[in-house]
């Protein structure tokens, strides 16, 4: 999986995808992230990719040209078309169903925003769809990049060691998933739940599947409804 950032600020994506789990796995080449800096692309000696909008209003916003060039420097060199995400408050909201299914492309180019967003005219040309963190207005689309990109190759075989698994976890069949406990047996006073401790894995996995369902319930009645469909 190649992963390309069109970004104004690409220190602020690579501090973080360079570090721990993400930056072990480009380590090991099992995935590639890489920034491109839209303001290369600037068509103008001052190196400035945004101006002011048609029709007046506060704000300045990207423009077509510089992003569209940044695109194109992808494209060029991609093994095959990459798939293009803007990072947009308007998108489909992110979901874990959408990083296993981004988990299968083999080019992904994140588009992301800044000050009012982009030009309307290059998002209709190179986007393929939007997506949305949240219902939340954030200052630039490189934050939630990283969210998408960390989900995602979270979900690549091989990223995760042998000690982290992607199996069991919320949003598998729609249920949160259910309470974990380490050492020490007691903590100020409180134990562990015995069954965890009795080495029946058949009432292990049936304490666990049980306190899905509780918590599912309990904390996020939409998933439980579509959990029981
Ligand atoms: N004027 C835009 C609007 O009202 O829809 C908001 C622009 S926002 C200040 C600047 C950039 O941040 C956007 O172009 C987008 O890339 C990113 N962004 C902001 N909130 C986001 C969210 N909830 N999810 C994904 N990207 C977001």
């Amino acid at each position: 999986m190649n992963f390309h950032i069109l970004t104004l600020f690409p220190e602020m994506v690579m501090d973080g995808l360079n570090t721990s789990i993400i930056g072990r796995a480009q380590s090991k080449g099992l995935l590639s992230v890489e920034a491109i800096n839209i303001r290369d692309f600037a068509e103008n000696k001052h190196n400035r990719v945004d101006d002011y909008t048609y029709g007046g209003g506060a704000g300045m916003l990207m423009q077509a040209g510089p992003v569209y060039g940044a695109y194109q420097s992808v494209v060029e060199k991609a093994k095959s078309k990459p798939r293009v995400i803007y990072l947009s408050p308007q998108g489909e909201t992110f979901s874990q169903a959408k990083a296993e299914e981004l988990a299968k492309e083999e080019e992904l180019i994140f588009l992301c925003g800044h000050y009012e967003g982009i030009d309307q005219r290059v998002l209709d040309t190179i986007v393929d769809e939007e997506i949305s963190i949240g219902d939340y207005v954030l200052t630039g689309g490189e934050l939630p990049a990283l969210i998408l990109i960390d989900s995602i190759s979270r979900l690549i075989p091989g990223v995760l060691g042998q000690n982290e698994s992607f199996e069991e976890e919320s949003f598998k069949d729609n249920l949160l998933e259910y309470p974990h406990y380490t050492r020490p047996r007691e903590f100020m006073n409180l134990e562990v739940p015995s069954v965890l401790l009795s080495g029946n894995h058949k009432n292990i996995d049936k304490w666990r599947y049980e306190e899905s369902i509780k918590i599912t319930k309990e904390r996020r009645p939409d998933l439980y409804k579509k959990a029981c469909k």
